[in-house]
């Protein structure tokens, strides 16, 4: 477990001194801590996590392709200090405080639930915590509402208790007045052990939101644990919930006290029942709409930029228009204004194409231009700009090139022609005409520099190339 041997994607993420290991080529393994006595959050029988924490730490070792491996603890206090200790590198189901926070990073809430004050039967209905005065109320040692009471009631006599079922029952042996604890936690414990002594007698104004814990060490792994509890789908919680279903309300003996109260509870049980129903559903209902409306965003984000790409683009070529070239011939002429950038304008124009259509139609014509503007972007280099003007006539815009540059790639173009003509295709060839960027001249005389280059090409024969030096 020592050897950390980080793999992959997440091997990427995660520091190499992390207690991590590989379980196979592309999943690691993360060390996990428990709370032994929480059923049906999570408890340990036999050894073996079982309960809500472990039921969602499968769905997310599917959804990350992670493997957690448990390390068991005695009980809460141990899990606490294994964490703190590096013992263990995970915690999957607890509150967020700010004591906390300060050994662990937090991901989403993965569960809410209630927190409910436990009483004898023969105790007065108390509501409220702020209706304790001077009486005891048990709460597990490190649980988030011990300092909560703490912080929040100090008049309340607070007695630690290791954990639920140690509360419970000193509750239902008249030891203490009250227990103040998780609402499915202490439900199931009165259920199993038959505490038909105790009700509920209030209602925590803390609700548990239940998240993972990671160490510190680990707190690149929050993104990942979030991606993951994204992907869990409101089936798949309602169907983690219904592990909650057979748990049910401790029935008390005596029927009178049992028939005066039972609507109350079940009244109080109902609404809390409903609104942990809503918000479970409510959240995952946004979750939902929010991963849709963050694809509509990503799809509408691709079509901009699909339709920003369409309008500088040639149809028929998918070389740069007349109109983007003309901004990049501008913005060159910027650069030679401020920096003295050199810069080289070739314009190629094929030769006797008129032809071509003449003989073989406006078809192959057009495929005659479409592999001649593929022939000119693989030997353009990637900062040159390669578009086509209009008709046979095309431009290569060379940032940073001076004359002998220029030519060089000139002939490397006319040179690519003859080599590489398409079977399918007829031969061409094409004139070229050169003129490198002056100081204080214009887009238009530079342009028109070049153009009479490629004129000259023409004249002189074609397949030709002409550099003029308009200085
Ligand atoms: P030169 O060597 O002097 O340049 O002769 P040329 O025949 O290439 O030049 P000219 O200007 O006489 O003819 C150009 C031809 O290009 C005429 C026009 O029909 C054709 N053309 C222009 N745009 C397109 C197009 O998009 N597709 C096709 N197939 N032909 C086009
Ligand atoms: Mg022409
Ligand atoms: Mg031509």
């Amino acid at each position: 477990m020592k050897h950390a041997v980080l793999i992959g994607f997440y091997a990427l993420l995660l520091s190499e001194s992390f207690s991590l290991m590989a379980a196979s080529s592309n999943t690691i393994t993360i060390r996990y801590c428990i709370d032994p006595d929480w059923a049906p959050y999570e408890s340990l029988i036999n050894e073996q996590h079982v309960g809500l924490s472990r039921q969602y730490l499968s769905l997310i070792e599917q959804n990350a392709n992670l493997s957690f491996t448990l390390v068991p603890t005695s009980n809460w206090q141990q899990t606490l200090e294994y964490i703190q200790t590096n013992k263990c590198d995970l915690i999957p189901m607890l509150n967020s405080t700010l004591n906390r926070k300060g050994f662990l990073d937090f991901t989403k809430v993965l569960f809410r639930a209630p927190n409910a004050l436990y009483g004898h039967y023969n105790q007065p209905l108390i509501g409220h915590l702020a209706n304790i005065n001077q009486q005891s109320v048990a709460v597990v040692t490190g649980y988030r509402l011990h300092r909560y009471l703490l912080e929040n009631y100090p008049e309340i006599n607070i007695v630690e208790v290791e954990n639920e079922a140690q509360g419970l029952e000193k509750v239902q042996n008249k030891e203490i007045d009250f227990y103040l604890g998780s609402f499915h936690g202490a439900n199931k414990y009165i259920k199993d052990n038959a505490l038909n002594n105790l009700r509920i007698v209030g209602i925590s104004e803390l609700e548990d939101k239940l998240r993972i814990g990671v160490s510190k060490s680990l707190s690149d792994m929050v993104p990942i644990l979030n991606q993951a509890i994204s992907q869990i789908t409101v089936a798949e919680h309602a169907q983690v919930f219904s592990y909650l279903k057979e748990i049910n309300t401790t029935q008390v003996k005596d029927y009178s006290m049992a028939i005066k109260s039972a609507s109350a509870f079940s009244a109080v049980i109902i609404c809390l029942l409903f609104g942990y129903w809503r918000s479970v559903n409510n959240a995952s209902i946004l979750e939902a709409k929010n991963k849709a409306l963050q694809l509509a965003h990503q799809q509408l984000d691709d079509k901009n930029k699909q339709l920003a790409d369409l309008a500088i683009r040639d149809s028929l070529t998918r070389l740069y228009n007349r109109g983007h070239l003309s901004e990049c011939i501008q913005q060159q002429i910027k650069l030679k204004e401020r920096y003295n950038k050199d810069a080289c304008l070739l314009i190629l124009d094929i030769d006797d194409f008129k032809q071509i259509n003449d003989q073989f139609g406006h078809k192959i014509g057009d495929d005659v231009l479409q592999y001649f503007a593929m022939q000119l972007t693989e030997c353009a280099r990637n900062t040159d700009i390669v578009a086509r003007w209009g008709g046979e006539e095309f431009v290569i815009l060379c940032p940073e090139t001076n004359i002998d540059e220029a030519k060089i790639i000139a002939k490397r173009f006319q040179q690519c022609l003859f080599e590489t003509s398409s079977d399918d295709l007829p031969c061409v060839t094409c004139s070229i005409g050169i003129a490198p960027l002056r100081e204080s001249k214009s887009a238009d005389q530079w342009f028109i520099a070049a153009d009479n280059a490629m004129y000259q090409a023409k004249e002189l024969g074609k397949d030709t190339i002409f550099t003029i030096d308009n200085a």
